[in-house]
């Protein structure tokens, strides 16, 4: 496939067949196992990655333990120059990196060059935050003392990630850790190693040339089973894992286990609240571009209606006709709304599902179906379809990573919120509504149990200036923005006594 050939070139991806690299070195000889990468977009085989062996392994960690010694005493300000670098660096490759994503994952190519973007915006925010790494001062009740707080890194962020975001959510992750002055070990999902393996090239460069050492940021390649070799590694202080809420639950155990700290980013049931008072042509954009974009492969993807009876029978005729309007194919190709799953596994799920809503009473108003022909070839080609059901199917309580829209009526708001908060997550959330009350009952404390709660835009799209993350089944993890950046690193209260005497707090006495 010479335009991809063309697009690796530009990334300097030369090797696709490494398991892994540090800094800029590739390796991974130890092992024979391979992993494949088919493009869900024409079904072709793009690459063919070794998985890293124990050997391996225990290689990167030695390398990153090592680096840490180094990068964690380069001055904060300074990290964040490197990380700069990085962003630049992004801006020159936006759309070789963003076609690489939109062909090995399937996203559209706005949405995969909008990925970079993400991966750049994230640069900046870390670059002023490496200047903003505050703690707090506090008075000591005792005289001549200081009493504050400082934050030092952790060591080694384990970042694993999930296919949908194939390397924003690494970005998110390693912009914030490498100020913080961590060093990394990331392991991208099995389903997209190509376009981790070209991050891996661009990061490497900016390294290189400023002389970092080897082992700040590592890949590492493989299924879940090098992920467990992460989950349960006391080296490693932090797992930030990205993916399913079965995923997370095993993650959260296994770090658990050994006291180690886990930022969870799991999955979501997202729904969108349309009041009676609501701008129907404006909630139409937010539920269609949230339900279909990504293939409905987004933890925010809209997967709930909620709609007020009144404009119910109104609102549903409008997502139909809009829904016939769609158009799928080829996501390079910009003419096209909606692109294709990720793999034939994906659309099973798919097919399962709209069975399971059919057997619980589910009535589609616009059916689901797999895409024949032509420019399906990949077989991961599906219809969006819309069923309208009862928030308490257990098909509608669980996360189906798939283009199935669920409708839900409701009379008061009251009942919209208990139905918006009665699934097991809690990632994002909107209502769309003019009437200021009912706004700002829903962010109440009352109001929605998301991690992100909106008004009057859908539930997907988020800016890496707010936290980012959910409740419950979600994981509480929480990234990007505000101040996440916590998490990465390790809290120190600092007492210090300038005076002559050793006074005890609380007043004890203790002479001798
Ligand atoms: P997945 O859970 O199948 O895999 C995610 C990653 O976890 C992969 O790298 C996989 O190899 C690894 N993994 C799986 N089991 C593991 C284990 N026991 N120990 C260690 N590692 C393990 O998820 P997916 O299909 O790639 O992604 C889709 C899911 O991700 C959806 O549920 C989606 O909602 C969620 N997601 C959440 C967010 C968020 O920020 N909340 C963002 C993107 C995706």
């Amino acid at each position: 496939n010479t335009d991809i050939q063309s697009i690796l070139n530009k990334l300097g991806v030369k090797e696709s067949n490494a398991a892994f690299s540090t800094g800029s070195n590739w390796g991974g000889e130890s092992n024979q196992e391979i992993l494949k990468s088919f493009s869900p977009v024409d079904g072709k085989l793009i690459a063919i990655a070794k998985v890293a062996a124990v050997a391996d392994y225990e290689d990167i960690i030695a390398k990153a333990q090592s680096a840490f010694k180094e990068w964690r005493v380069i001055p904060a300000p300074k990290r964040g120059e490197i990380v700069r670098q990085f962003g630049d660096a992004l801006r020159e490759n936006k759309d070789a990196l963003g076609t690489l994503v939109s062909y090995e994952m399937g996203k559209s190519l706005q949405e995969g060059l909008g990925e970079v973007q993400e991966m750049i915006d994230i640069c900046d925010f870390a670059v002023g935050l490496s200047r903003q790494l505050y703690g707090l001062t506090m008075h000591s009740e005792r005289p001549s003392h200081r009493m504050y707080e400082q934050w030092h890194p952790l060591g080694i962020v384990g970042i694993i990630s999930a296919f949908n975001f194939p390397v924003a959510v690494w970005s998110w992750n390693a912009a914030l850790a490498l100020i913080c002055g961590n060093v990394c070990i990331w392991k991208p999902s099995e389903k997209t190693p190509l376009t981790a393996v070209a991050c891996q090239h661009i990061i490497s460069k900016v390294f290189k040339a400023n002389d970092v050492a080897e082992g700040v940021c590592n890949l590492i390649i493989g299924d879940k089973a090098v992920g467990e070799l992460m989950t349960n590694d006391g080296r490693i202080p932090l797992i930030s894992a990205t993916g399913s809420t079965r995923m997370g639950k095993a993650v959260g155990a296994a770090v658990g286990a050994r006291l180690g700290k886990s930022l969870l980013e799991l999955g979501g049931n997202n729904a969108i609240i349309i009041s009676e008072h609501a701008d129907l042509d404006m909630s139409l954009i937010g539920a269609v571009f949230g339900a279909v974009g990504t293939a409905g492969q987004r933890c925010t993807s809209t997967r709930r209606l909620i709609i007020h009876e009144s404009v119910y029978d109104a609102f549903k005729e409008k997502l139909i006709k809009a829904y016939d309007q769609l158009r799928i194919g080829d996501p390079l190709d910009q003419n096209n709304h909606v692109g294709p799953l990720i793999d034939t596994d994906a659309v099973a799920a798919y097919l399962d599902s709209i069975q399971k809503c059919k057997a619980e009473g589910g009535k589609f108003v616009v059916e689901g179906s797999v895409l024949t022909g032509e420019h399906y070839s990949s077989g991961c080609y599906v219809k969006p379809c819309i069923a309208e059901v009862k928030n308490d199917f257990k098909i509608v309580q669980h996360e189906t990573f798939a283009p199935i829209l669920y409708l839900i009526k409701y009379k008061t708001l009251d009942e919209a919120i208990a139905l918006q908060n009665g699934v097991p997550q809690g990632l994002s959330s909107a209502i769309m509504t003019l009437n200021l009350r009912e706004a700002e009952q829903f962010l109440s404390a009352k109001g929605s149990d998301c991690g992100i709660a909106n008004v009057n835009i859908g539930t997907s799209g988020a800016e890496i200036g707010g936290a980012f993350g959910g409740e419950k089944e979600t994981g509480g993890g929480r990234e990007s923005g505000s101040d996440a950046w916590r998490a990465y690193m390790r809290r120190q209260t600092n007492t210090i006594n300038y005076s002559n005497t050793l006074p005890l707090a609380q007043g004890i006495k203790f002479d001798l």
